[in-house]
């Protein structure tokens, strides 16, 4: 008998033991996992240039290694600007130091690239022009963008300071790399540790972001430039690494407050925001746009403009960031609890927005174009084709009279106290007072009558309604208003059938639910007027 009951015993404790090891390496895991720490990953450039095609045909450019000119193509790095033909790019690779993203030195020198010097240059030293077209001389260096003399170079002193946008740029001799475990990275490295430089509060050092391998090339171009003026490591591709993965630089600086450079569409930016609203740093980074995409209502509202063409002087980005002004965006959070159905609850959701939130007509618009942009016959990206197809989409919405009724599909409280809500199409939640790409509704015909403003920092919200799509396109042009409903802090919708919604241009379809709209804390953002 006792045979057996040791056996028995023997289970259990294995059991027991199993059961254990389980659990401690549950909770090893779990430990791990919490403390998991993203690294950028940034190109190794004592490996090679960072080539891309020479674009201005116009100048002479000469090669870097051969001296010769490059005649029909050649390449040139956006980070150090070194100049190649195909037959010398290998030589450059191994010959000519491109750019570092870290240096192991306490003080920075100058980082002098011969030739090819910008137009209309002028030696640092003696203030006369430099031979910016003729022969391959004179020299540029890559990191304070001085330009000099041959004859004059040894006049000046060694020591660079990084110029006049020293206070964007994270210094290279601040920045600690590691390899990357992973052998088939062996071209990059990761970004271990940052330090901050002693130059004073007014150091803020710039991320540039954007999707690299977006439709147009204009978010490529951007970070191309940013690559030239900055430090390599501060030009963030999210084709390439993720938002958290991004921000984990604001991260590593975490004494310093950072700004970030978002070039692209109101869907970047959400996508970006919400990485920015987890990041544990004592002061968010700042964020300007660089308006990209269609829409781009945030960027009109901030005083960034309707869009801006990817071929833009990035210097005359950077005065402009430096001439912007700091303040705060209301972020929202849209809670969406599903109705039970056949004795079931589908689990709640929630979504974040900063620009509006809508139900009706305008998200169908929004649905219809979500869907084409899907489907495999959708073969163009580019924006004006985009604006014709949501055009159309706009126009056959306009026969389909979609969303009639919808006052009777849904209850509104705004505050605790509900409204009556008039014939209506769509209702929507205005965070900034930019809406459907440029449309100011709030405000729109009431010049000279007393009405609180449309703020994107106040905590409130404003909500208009929309009787039809075509009253959507006569406020375009101006000639009608929209059904102004209220304004509040909270907001709570019963939705009995299903309807389009959309948050931020984000469409889907919304079965029977209560939606609970509430604020979620503020960003920081650079607006210029
Ligand atoms: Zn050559
Ligand atoms: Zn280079
Ligand atoms: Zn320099
Ligand atoms: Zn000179």
């Amino acid at each position: 008998m006792w045979p057996l009951l040791l056996l028995w015993d023997m289970g259990l404790s294995g059991i027991i033991i199993e059961v254990l090891i389980g659990l401690i390496g549950l909770d090893l895991f779990f430990r791990v996992w919490r403390r998991k720490i993203y690294y950028v990953k940034v190109h190794d450039f004592s490996k090679g240039h960072s080539w891309c095609s020479v674009s201005d045909v116009e100048l002479a450019v000469h090669c870097s290694v051969c001296e010769h000119v490059l005649l029909g193509g050649g390449m040139r790095c956006d980070s150090c600007g070194v100049c190649a033909d195909e037959g010398c790019m290998r030589r450059a690779d191994k010959r000519l130091k491109c750019k570092q993203v870290s240096i192991d030195a306490i003080s920075m020198k100058h980082q002098w690239v011969k030739g090819n010097l910008p137009p209309e240059s002028t030696c640092h030293v003696c203030e006369e022009d430099c031979d910016t077209e003729r022969h391959f001389s004179d020299f540029r260096c890559c990191w304070c963008q001085w330009t000099v003399h041959e004859k004059c170079l040894p006049n000046l002193a060694d020591l660079c300071n990084l110029g006049i946008y020293r206070n964007f740029i994270i210094p290279p001799n601040c920045i600690t790399l590691r390899r990357s475990p992973r052998g088939r990275l062996r071209s990059q490295c990761l970004v271990a540790s940052i330090k901050e430089p002693q130059w004073g509060p007014q150091w803020k050092p710039l991320i540039v972001i954007g999707n690299g391998k977006s439709g147009s090339n204009e978010a490529c171009h951007i970070l191309s430039s940013a690559r030239k003026v900055l430090n390599a490591v501060q030009a963030i591709d999210l084709s390439d690494q993720e938002p958290k993965i991004a921000l984990q630089l604001c991260a590593l600086l975490k004494e310093t407050q950072c700004r970030l450079l978002i070039a692209g569409g109101d869907g970047t930016i959400a996508w970006v925001l919400n990485a920015v609203q987890n990041l544990d740093v004592k002061n968010l980074p700042e964020m300007a746009v660089l308006p990209l995409g269609t829409g781009n209502d945030l960027s009109r509202a901030l005083g960034w403009g309707p869009h801006i063409d990817g071929a833009v002087d990035f210097r005359s980005i950077l005065k402009k960031i430096e001439n912007s002004s700091s303040t705060l965006l209301d972020r929202w959070l849209v809670e969406l609890r599903p109705s039970r159905h056949l004795g079931i609850r589908f689990p709640s959701r929630s979504v974040r927005f900063n620009n509006y939130f809508s139900i009706g007509v305008d998200a169908r618009v929004a649905l219809n174009f979500h869907l084409t942009r899907q489907s495999p016959m959708y073969l163009f990206s580019h924006r004006l084709f985009n604006k014709l197809i949501y055009f159309t989409y706009g126009t056959k919405d306009v026969v389909e009279q979609s969303c009639e009724g919808l006052e009777h599909q849904i209850q509104l409280f705004i505050d605790d106290k509900q409204i009556e809500l008039p014939s209506v199409q769509a209702i929507v939640f205005l965070n900034v007072d930019s809406w459907g790409a440029g449309i100011k509704p709030w405000n729109m015909g009431q010049d000279g009558v007393f009405m609180p403003k449309c703020l994107f920092g106040d905590g409130i919200m404003e909500v208009i309604g929309i009787s039809s799509s075509f009253h959507i396109a006569q406020m375009q042009v101006g000639m009608s208003e929209p059904l102004r409903i209220g304004r509040g802090k909270h907001f709570r919708l019963r939705l009995f059938g299903k309807q389009p919604v959309q948050a931020d241009g984000e469409p889907w379809e919304q079965g029977d639910s209560e939606i609970i709209i509430e604020s979620c804390g503020q960003v920081p953002v650079l607006t210029v007027s």
